[in-house]
């Protein structure tokens, strides 16, 4: 519309005849309309012509006559502006959905509304044995399971569109008029009958086949009688997965119907519809699985719904028999999605539920108040004052909370999570004293021996000052030394025990363990932190991980616990450099370790493990590591840690590295965690892709330490494109918690939490990365419910569900 615009300024200028960029404002207007664009009436194009005319000659025109041009010409404009408007699209078919309980079975049958969750699959009407057996295959035994049988994904048959606007690669819907149509022989092979239609409908033609393959379908009689059927003038619904063709966008084989006329309702229980797919097994076809299903939803309207119906209510969720019907035969995705919604809260529900028990069962107990004794010395004060530097506002403020909860007579069970570096063994070393000044004794377990040693390095540099003893225990402590730490365990004298889940065995006992530190708890499994706790003690339970994990998850694993976050780092740190290289461009990498070397700095080069296989794991470390000793660094010291070296060799290699006497250390994942040397200042880790983002962020976070910038090069395949997306996230934030975020998205969480985690919830329909809201909605619900009736006796339905949970997750456990 620049002439309307041409107008517009024209007025503003007072009619001057404004002079453009490269015309007069009347040369433009009286160009523009000699050239009038086409699907003009003759009626308009006469017009437009004589203002053309009139507008060569308004250069010489007086005001008057000027502004009548102009005042006369915008109407005109915007008159051809509507004409030339495209017509609005035609509105998508309607079609109407026959209820499809509604033929032959008015009334359910009445065996059908006896059907309880319980009620084996074989007994269910209509399930023979045959089929009965194929879904024992699938692990469906009760009308309760083949309900919790739930579509893994759906045909989308209720798009509906006309035929102008198919589109290739979705599944659409039309109902269209057919034109003519075609019975024939397929001429190459005579066992394949061929159905040709020329459909249309008020936007366009298209031509549609069907194939047939059997030599009863090319007999002449059944031929004839599709023709019959398929008559021209007939109105047909067609479903199908819409390809691109030759010819335009066409079906590939669809699901044809004839319909008794342009408004009436399709009989097909998937024309028109959002189709369940489901996962199957040998001989069990979909059609069988719908059929059996078809046999059982109707009894659901019987069963009671556990969720109190005020609960249901005030959440707007659906009843369970309409969720469950809606989930399996979705009239429309509205309902699809309410049904959905109404299942993944109770999925969310029953978790949380357990957790808020437990939870309140762990805060029943009693347990020892970690006060100061009168007279037993500021301990934490006095660490304050021989501590390099001031904590930061963030440690303080979690410090402060921890010492909260230790003063109370119930059980501390708290998370830290704290990114790499953010300096959780401080606050947790305040903790422990906090216990010994109130006379008791402390543990501090760690995942590994490494782990544990450095553990002990660090608090021996401060613990002797403050007089307080400690000792390390591990797998690999000679059994004298073992037999003296335990005797000085029971009888007191030792007062903080450092060690790996040694710790857990049965002949650790102490005299008055006040007070449990875990670090890097994700190593653990959940089994492992309950095993603690159960070690008929009571004790304080601190548990710190520096692989943030996303707020969902968190939720569904540590729901039980309450949760601090050290989300500051130290001052004085630079930022870490990322970049990723092809293994082609590995001589890059070692020109940068050799020239932080020349710079004083270290170096780490890290190697996956390989498929957990501890003998591949070392074969490439070690061959690494003789690479680069003889002809990549012969004049350097390259030191090698592994997991299958003796404890000992481990801190020599440790050791050696940390004071500088190696200026490379090549290792497996064994420096993942916790290991701290601030000199070192490169991080070369080879096959990045292998790694989970999660653990690449822990890796990087080995460097970084000291005030030097450091650098973390990421080695990969650089074939494919998804590795390196997902590398380019790391390169990209230095944020544990936006990386543990997108890991989960990329990988899902059993992935992200590693086998070793049992715990994982197990969630048919419900996710962890999009329905976040229904998970905290459910936990907020769980925690009121538990709260004004712990057991949950006024909520039988729950009540219930939950021991049918444990039930199945017992057997699940005795099954591994
Ligand atoms: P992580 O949280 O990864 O376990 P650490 O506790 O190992 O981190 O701390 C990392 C480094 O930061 C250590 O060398 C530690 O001494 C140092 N550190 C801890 N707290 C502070 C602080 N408030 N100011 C300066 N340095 C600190
Ligand atoms: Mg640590």
């Amino acid at each position: 519309m620049p002439l309307q615009q041409a107008c517009r300024l024209e007025v503003e200028r007072g009619f001057g005849d404004l002079l453009g960029r490269q015309e007069t404002f009347s040369r433009f207007l009286a160009r523009s309309l000699q050239e009038p664009p086409s699907g003009l009436t003759p009626a308009a194009r006469r017009s437009l012509q004589s203002l053309a005319e009139a507008y060569a000659r308004y250069g010489e025109e007086g005001l008057g006559r000027r502004q009548q041009l102009v005042r006369q010409l915008r109407p005109t404009l915007h008159q051809l502006r509507v004409d030339l408007r495209p017509p609005e699209p035609v509105a998508p078919p309607r079609l109407r959905l026959a209820d499809p309980a509604a033929p032959g079975s008015a009334s359910p049958p009445a065996a059908a509304m006896a059907l309880l969750p319980t009620t084996p699959l074989g007994e269910v009407r209509g399930i023979g044995p045959r089929t009965a057996t194929r879904l024992a295959g699938l692990g469906l035994l009760l009308v309760g399971d083949l309900v919790r049988h739930y579509p893994r994904d759906y045909l989308d048959y209720a798009n509906l569109v006309r035929i102008s606007a198919l589109e290739p690669g979705r599944t659409a819907t039309l109902v269209a008029t057919v034109h003519r149509s075609h019975a024939f022989p397929s001429p190459r092979n005579p066992n394949l009958a061929i159905l040709e239609l020329h459909l249309q409908d008020v936007t366009g033609r298209l031509r549609v086949s069907r194939f047939f393959a059997g030599r009863r379908f090319t007999a002449p009689g059944w031929l004839k009688s599709q023709q019959r059927q398929f008559a021209p003038g007939a109105t047909v619904a067609v479903s199908g997965l819409v390809k691109e063709s030759p010819w335009g966008p066409a079906f590939n084989d669809p699901l044809l119907e004839v319909l008794e006329g342009p408004g009436a309702p399709v009989r097909s229980e998937a024309i028109g519809r959002l189709v369940p797919v489901y996962a199957l097994t040998e001989g069990l076809s979909a059609d069988t699985l719908r059929r059996s299903l078809q046999g059982v939803l109707p009894a659901l309207e019987r069963w009671s719904d556990p969720l109190p119906a005020q609960l249901r209510q005030r959440l707007a969720l659906l009843p369970l028999a309409k969720a469950l019907k809606g989930i399996h035969q979705p009239s429309d995705r509205t309902e699809l999605q309410a049904s959905r919604r109404r299942l993944v809260f109770d999925e969310f529900l029953l978790l949380q539920l357990g957790l808020a028990q437990r939870r309140w069962r762990l805060r029943q107990r009693p347990a020892q108040p970690l006060e100061p004794l009168p007279g037993g010395g500021d301990l934490v004060a006095r660490l304050r004052t021989i501590l390099p530097f001031p904590l930061t506002g963030a440690q303080e403020r979690v410090l402060a909370e921890i010492r909260r909860d230790l003063a109370r007579p119930q059980p501390m069970a708290r998370l830290l999570q704290g990114d790499v570096g953010s300096g959780k063994t401080v606050v947790a070393l305040a903790a422990l004293l906090c216990a010994i000044e109130a006379g008791c004794q402390g543990a501090l377990m760690a995942p590994t021996e490494v782990l544990a040693e450095q553990h002990l390095a660090k608090l021996a540099h401060w613990l002797p000052q403050l007089h307080v003893s400690c000792a390390l225990l591990t797998g690999s402590t000679p059994a004298k030394r073992r037999r003296d730490l335990l005797q000085d365990l029971i009888n007191g004298q030792l007062q903080i025990l450092i060690g790996t889940h040694a710790l857990l065995e049965d002949p650790v006992q102490f005299a008055r363990l006040g007070l449990v530190v875990v670090d890097e708890q994700h190593r653990f499994g959940v089994r492992q932190r309950n095993r603690l706790l159960a070690k008929g003690l009571q004790p304080h339970l601190l548990t710190m991980t520096a692989t943030p994990i996303p707020r969902t998850l968190a939720l569904s694993i540590h729901g039980d616990l309450d949760v601090s976050q050290i989300d500051e780092l130290p001052p004085g740190r630079t930022p870490i450099r990322t970049r990723l290289l092809r293994a082609g461009e590995r001589q890059e990498a070692w020109d940068l370790v050799r020239e932080q070397v020349a710079l004083g700095q270290r170096a780490y080069v890290v190697l996956p493990l390989v498929e957990e296989s501890e003998k591949l794991d070392l074969r490439s470390a070690v061959e690494v590591h003789r690479h680069l000793v003889e002809e990549v660094f012969p004049d350097l010291a390259v030191g090698l840690l592994h997991g299958r070296l003796s404890s000992e060799a481990k801190q020599a290699a440790i050791g050696a590295f940390a004071r500088g006497e190696s200026q490379v250390l090549v290792s497996t994942t064994v420096v993942e965690v916790g290991v701290d040397v601030p000199e070192a200042s490169v991080m070369v880790i080879e096959h990045a892709e292998r790694f989970g983002l999660a653990q690449l962020h822990q890796l990087r976070g080995r460097v970084g330490r000291g005030a030097a910038a450091s650098h973390c090069l990421l080695l990969h395949g650089g074939n494919n494109a998804q590795a390196r997306q997902r590398l380019e996230v790391l390169a990209g934030s230095t944020d544990g918690f936006e990386i543990a975020e997108m890991d989960l998205r990329l990988r899902g969480p059993g992935q992200v939490l590693g086998t070793r985690q049992s715990g994982l919830p197990d969630l048919a329909l419900a996710s962890l990365t999009d329905d976040a809201d229904l998970l905290e909605l459910a936990r907020t619900e769980a925690q009121e419910l538990v709260a004004s009736d712990p057991s949950l006796e006024s909520y039988l339905g729950l009540h219930q569900a939950l021991l049918d949970q444990r039930q199945r997750q017992l057997e699940a456990a005795r099954l591994n």
